[in-house]
């Protein structure tokens, strides 16, 4: 470890020593004023807490504290001169320099996210065009699709809400207010208020260059409609950039031998949104890895018994964890020391002391690389579902689990009834938007803890863990009866489709077994005029 390493090392452990003696002095105001300020033993803890913060932050160079503490001691020194009693002005004069304190002692991270507090609820969806009439046609479409959004006049009206109530997107005119680039400028003065940007969803009647492009871009804009916004495309991205980080927290592991540069850490991730797993000991990463499974792990370079280029090693050789980005974390800023340490299977580098918006806005990038690179292995393209291949994988691993908890679990294949007359009469590509919109039909009604698999072509398989085979016939019956009501446009016109489909339930059969239970089951339905659900146990297939 370099001298300088150590220095800032020694410095970062010593100035938690402050403020943990900071907060000593807090707690003792806190009493004697809890005691109406007659309790004098109060008093006398206070002096001797405040004197001791003088020395410490003397000691350790911290200038602020050394100032205030110094303010402390003499504001508390005229008492002594005084009677027992502290007048009103003594106390206030002690309050005001106690309030300094607790403003230099609060943590830099709980400072910047006071105002804008993180709720993991689902948030709403902020609309900001300039036809109202649009945005209410937007708004009862994204309700059919279980979704809550809110339509604003002003850009003043819109950067209030989103500072008291985080959207999880907004779509805004380019020229949202009517001035040339006013609705890129209130987006703008929106994201410096978060730590994570929105993803903002931009729509523009006439602008459409490269520079108004790059300007909605560089602000957070993942989308740009030209001229016609399409319905069906808006409601699949929105579900896109909504399915994600409030409700899935990204998952970080943080590898670090200092306990006080962990929590840091830990409190800037927490605070961004995120779940951390911190551990000081390197040894216990190979425990950590398989018990949390992290999207993402940061760690120090250097450590007792091993460097994190070693450990980063260790973890690439384990196929299951090959594409986990690895953050190094690190004083060094020799760039080829940190290209060596990056060539050895790290994938970013982050310089101490490092700043909170930095690294949440760091973490947060490669979480949703990590996520959509992995999605490209997993998910099928068309629907976003689970793809063929993993959706067995997830019917393995929650049959092994409902073997070990003895709970009841239900798999349901789902077929679209005559979906090669919907290709014939209204061509592929309204065929596919039909495949996509029972995909996010399903998405919306069925439990996060269920997992949606496209099947194949125009099947598709649903795991449902904890559901009995009855209930999970009933939850997909409604969702049938719903889907077929829901019109599809086509052009000028508008048809309605349906689905059938079979459910099996079991935990002692493997997952062969069951699929090929509910692909019986599927068949009855077809069999007996579709458009319905049938179960194993129905009639003749009970178990013989
Ligand atoms: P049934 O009610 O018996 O299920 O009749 P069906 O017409 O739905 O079933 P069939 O298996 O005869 O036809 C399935 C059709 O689905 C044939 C194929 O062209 C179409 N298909 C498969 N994958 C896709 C796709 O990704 N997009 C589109 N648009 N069509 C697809
Ligand atoms: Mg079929
Ligand atoms: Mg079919």
């Amino acid at each position: 470890m370099s001298s300088e390493d150590q220095r800032e090392k020694l410095k970062q452990h010593f100035s938690k020593r402050v403020t943990s003696q900071a907060r000593i002095v807090l707690d003792n105001w806190q009493k004697l004023k809890d005691s109406d300020w007659a309790d004098l033993q109060w008093l006398d803890d206070l002096k001797e807490s405040s004197a001791k913060l003088g020395k410490f932050a003397s000691r350790f160079e911290m200038a602020q504290h050394q100032i205030v503490a110094q303010k402390l001691s003499n504001a508390l020194d005229t008492l002594e001169k005084d009677s027992d009693i502290i007048d009103e002005s003594k106390r206030e004069s002690i309050n005001n320099v106690i309030a300094e304190l607790s403003e230099c002692t609060q943590r830099k991270s709980d400072r910047d996210t006071q105002a804008a507090p993180r709720t993991f609820l689902r948030t709403p969806i902020y609309i900001a065009l300039n036809n109202a009439e649009n945005a209410q046609r937007i708004i009862k479409q994204l309700e059919f699709f279980g979704f809550r959004a809110v339509s604003f006049d002003t850009g003043e009206a819109l950067i209030n809400a989103a500072k008291h109530d985080k959207p999880e997107t907004i779509v805004i005119d380019v020229n949202f207010g009517g001035e040339q680039y006013s609705g890129i400028e209130a987006i703008q003065s929106i994201q410096a208020d978060h730590e994570t940007p929105i993803p903002i969803l931009f729509t523009s009647e006439e602008e459409d260059d490269i520079k108004i492009r790059l300007m909605a871009s560089r602000c957070g804009g993942e989308e740009f409609f030209y001229k016609v916004v399409d319905l069906g495309q808006l409601i699949e991205k929105i579900e896109e950039y909504t399915n994600a980080s409030p409700l899935d927290p990204y998952k970080v592991l943080v590898v670090d031998d200092s306990r006080a540069q962990a929590r840091y850490i830990e409190n800037v991730l927490t605070k961004a949104g995120m779940t951390t797993c911190v551990i000081t000991d390197p040894m216990q990463v190979l425990i950590a890895l398989n018990e949390f499974s992290p999207e993402i792990v940061i760690m120090d370079m250097y450590m007792p018994g091993c460097t994190g280029m070693e450990l980063a090693r260790v973890i690439r050789q384990q196929d299951k964890f090959h594409s986990v980005p690895i953050i190094y974390l690190s004083a060094e800023d020799d760039i080829n020391k940190q290209l060596h340490a990056m060539s050895l299977g790290g994938d970013d580098f982050l310089t101490k002391p490092i700043n909170p918006r930095h690294l949440a806005s760091t973490i947060h990038n490669r979480g949703r690389r990590a996520r959509s690179l992995l999605a490209l292995m997993i998910r099928d393209s068309l629907t976003g579902l689970y793809n063929h291949t993993h959706t067995l994988y997830l019917l393995e691993v929650e049959i092994a689990k409902a073997k070990q908890n003895d709970t009841k679990l239900t798999f349901a294949m789902l077929d679209i009834d005559f979906f090669k007359k919907i290709n014939d009469s209204y061509g592929h590509p309204i065929g596919d938007r039909v495949l996509k919109s029972l995909s996010l039909f399903l998405k919306q009604r069925l439990r996060k803890t269920d997992h949606i698999g496209r099947y194949g072509g125009e099947e598709f398989a649903i795991v449902l863990p904890n559901t009995s085979e009855s209930d999970a016939k009933k939850i997909i019956n409604e969702i049938r009866e719903k889907f077929a009501e829901l019109r599809q446009p086509a052009g000028d016109k508008e048809f309605q489709v349906t689905f059938s489909c079979g459910v099996a339930s079991g935990s002692d059969e493997n997952a062969q077994i069951i699929c090929e239970r509910a692909d019986n089951a599927l068949y009855d339905a077809k069999r007996e005029g579709r458009n319905a659900v049938r179960s194993f146990r129905d009639d003749k297939h009970k178990p013989s």
